[in-house]
């Protein structure tokens, strides 16, 4: 067993410097969801220098991929995900550079064992995790059903345990009345702005009387275009999350009682619709965290409990294959996530030391699943 750690070792530390360069020009070269073509290119071109074969396009989106290395034994399949995608003006404040690269790195180790042991790897190419997730149409598709298990690390300012995310709805809601001279006619004015004020202040009462994970953020978009017209339109933009897809749903219908309470109180006609995708939470398979845990502790990580927050597309793929989505600390709790400093951190040495971390526990995991047919079924349990 030792033995084959050690070449799965060997392997990503033979290739750490290469993957290290892929996130650094990942770094230099920022590009945003589904716009991700250099990245894309890069990305499949290393995988299939190292053997592997690569559907391109995947799911009918431009910028995804497949790419797979079968060893042609019977074994486990193991799924490893690379995000790409960088954050208007801050580039790779969220790490996804990492994350990439990460990923190959693990699939690379794993491939130089993977002939002794049996198995399949594959290596989704995701878009867009921060704004329309691929991963949600992937797994709509059933793309991901024939995988053992899913497994990814996400890079963060200390090291935590794949928890739970949350469920999320991002909603545009809007409202149309009739503009009017505000002086001289009101009276033939029906007034949006009223009504999206009317529905702000409607979802700040709800937020005392929904279940306490429920999360309301909004802002607001148009509100009218001068103080003499009764404004025409008015919209705002709302994410709202929950800590599963039942507490959720029923948050959105509250919601759009608040909105259409609104429309009857002005006259104004409303308009509901998402503008990006809604993720379902994460729900992490314990035993599958506990063994990369344990790889992660091995390799000196010191790991948090898990913490509830944010919206991840990958909870959509733990609701269909064994998922974990780590956090992998640059041991900084003060460094925060989303922003400029956290993109640069991404190229310092501890992003390689991180990078590096990542891949062998990534690695070891896929080896420990593909080798343990009692892991496998404490997994499926
Ligand atoms: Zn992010
Ligand atoms: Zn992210």
């Amino acid at each position: 067993m030792q033995e084959l750690y050690d070449t799965i070792q060997n392997s990503i530390d033979g290739e750490l410097d290469n993957l290290f360069g892929i996130a650094r020009f990942l770094y230099e070269n920022p590009e945003l969801g589904n716009e991700e073509y250099k990245a894309h290119k890069l990305l499949t071109e290393t995988l299939v220098a190292h053997g592997f074969s690569v559907d391109d396009k995947f799911c009918g989106f431009p910028t995804a991929f497949r790419a797979v290395y079968d060893s042609g034994k019977s074994g486990a399949s193991i799924a490893y995900f690379c995000e790409y995608d960088a954050l208007p003006d801050i580039g790779h404040g969220c790490g996804h550079n990492l994350i990439c690269t990460m990923s190959l790195g693990a699939a690379f180790g794993l491939q130089a064992v993977l002939d002794s042991i049996g198995g399949k790897i594959v290596v989704f190419g995701t878009p867009a995790e921060e704004t329309f997730g691929a991963k949600v149409a992937m797994a709509d598709q059933g793309v991901f059903d024939d995988m053992t298990v899913g497994i990814m690390t996400h890079p963060n300012s200390v090291t935590r345990e794949s928890g739970p995310s949350m469920a999320l709805r991002p909603l545009i809601v809007s409202y149309t009345g009739r503009a009017a001279h505000a002086s001289m006619a009101p009276e033939a004015g029906i007034n949006a702005l009223d009504a999206l004020i009317l529905f702000y202040n409607g979802v700040n009462a709800l937020r005392q009387h929904v279940t306490r994970d429920v999360q309301f953020h909004g802002i607001i978009t148009a509100g009218g275009v001068a103080p003499n017209i009764v404004p025409e339109y008015a919209e705002a933009r709302f994410y709202i999350r929950a800590a599963n897809m039942t507490n959720l749903t029923r948050a959105v219908e509250r919601f759009k009682e608040c909105a259409a309470g609104a429309a009857s109180m002005t006259g104004a006609t409303l308009t509901i619709k998402p503008f990006q995708t809604a993720y379902a939470d994460m729900v992490t398979n314990q035993s599958l965290s506990a063994v990369y845990n344990k790889h992660l502790r091995d390799l000196g990580e010191t790991i948090l409990p898990g913490e509830i927050g944010g919206s991840i597309d990958m909870g959509n793929v733990s609701h269909r294959i064994p998922s974990v989505h780590g956090w992998l600390g640059f041991g900084d709790p003060n460094l925060i996530i989303h922003s400029k400093a956290f993109a640069e951190r991404t190229v310092t040495d501890s992003g390689k030391t991180l990078l590096r971390r990542g891949a062998l526990a990534m690695a070891f995991t896929g080896h420990d699943v593909i080798v343990s047919k009692d892991l496998q079924q404490q997994i499926a349990l």
